[in-house]
């Protein structure tokens, strides 16, 4: 029906469009832990752990890790702590410790954590430790890797799209214009895109990975009340220079106002199961 009111070309646009909704829909329902957040995930689960653990392999391999025994037992006492009592303790959960002044950390999809040795300079205690591990196993657990992966799938697929709808339906304009036009056009789409899309929303999962990691934290019986005090220290130690951990992060004065905002409520969790 719909081929006989609408050209041949848009009809096809318009089923690709909703074939690629339904299977969006399909593969992508889901909702995060602790915050119940519905996300849009384009990567099946079963994915997760094969990337995670090539991306991890590809960054350790141009990392100098760190021998430590002490640094490498504590993030792993405090890791596989906080990652047994997280919805996905049958993870392949790695934790390996990196030589590096910078105090940061990172997590991959499947359980693939990164702490590097600057973060002691920040973290002071075990209970400090367990607030970076603890956010860093919400990345992991909450699938923000994927989500943000598939966010960026989505905007590619809107450029083009945007781009297909403002060529010229004029047969026989000069071919040569066109590419750079359209690469100009498509850079400043980008960027946009990137300012009102991806950047707000990288913030939003660094507030669900500490609303998250907070919570797992007084779970594994870690005082939740120092991840402030973790996150005055890094604000003590950044200056202007913020430490990567922090770029795309909310400002650590929001940070720290919503972590003092969610302990009180997380006490009662802590002291049940504090050791
Ligand atoms: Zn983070």
């Amino acid at each position: 029906m719909m081929g006989k009111f609408l050209p041949r070309r848009l009809a096809a646009k318009a089923w690709w469009g909703a074939a690629c909704l339904a299977l969006g829909l399909l593969v992508a329902c889901q909702t995060a832990p602790i915050t119940g957040r519905s996300q849009f995930i384009l990567i099946p689960e079963s994915s997760d752990a094969a990337l995670g653990l090539e991306a991890y392999n590809a960054i350790l391999a141009e990392s100098e890790i760190s021998n430590d025994p002490a640094l490498n037992g504590r993030v792993r006492e405090v890791g596989h702590r906080i990652a047994a009592i997280s919805p996905n303790p049958d993870f392949d959960w790695r934790f390996t410790v990196i030589k590096d002044d910078n105090p940061n950390a990172f997590a991959l999809p499947g359980g693939k954590v990164g702490v590097n040795t600057g973060l002691f300079t920040v973290a002071k205690n075990d209970d400090q430790l367990a607030a970076v591990m603890a956010h860093e196993v919400g990345h992991a657990v909450a699938r923000h890797g994927a989500e943000r992966v598939s966010r960026a799938v989505l905007v590619q697929a809107g450029l083009a799209a945007i781009l297909a709808a403002s060529k010229p339906k004029e047969e026989g304009q000069p071919a040569e214009a066109e590419p750079n036009q359209n690469a100009i056009y498509l850079q400043v789409l980008a960027a946009a895109a990137t300012l009102a899309f991806i950047l707000p929303f990288s913030r939003d999962q660094e507030s669900e990975a500490d609303h998250i990691g907070i919570r797992y934290m007084a779970e594994a019986g870690y005082d939740p009340r120092q991840s402030v005090a973790l996150w005055k220290n890094f604000k003590a130690a950044g200056g202007n220079r913020m430490p990567e951990f922090l770029s795309t992060h909310p400002l650590p004065d929001t940070r720290i106002q919503r972590l003092e905002a969610l302990a009180p409520s997380m006490m009662p969790i802590y002291e049940a199961n504090r050791r």
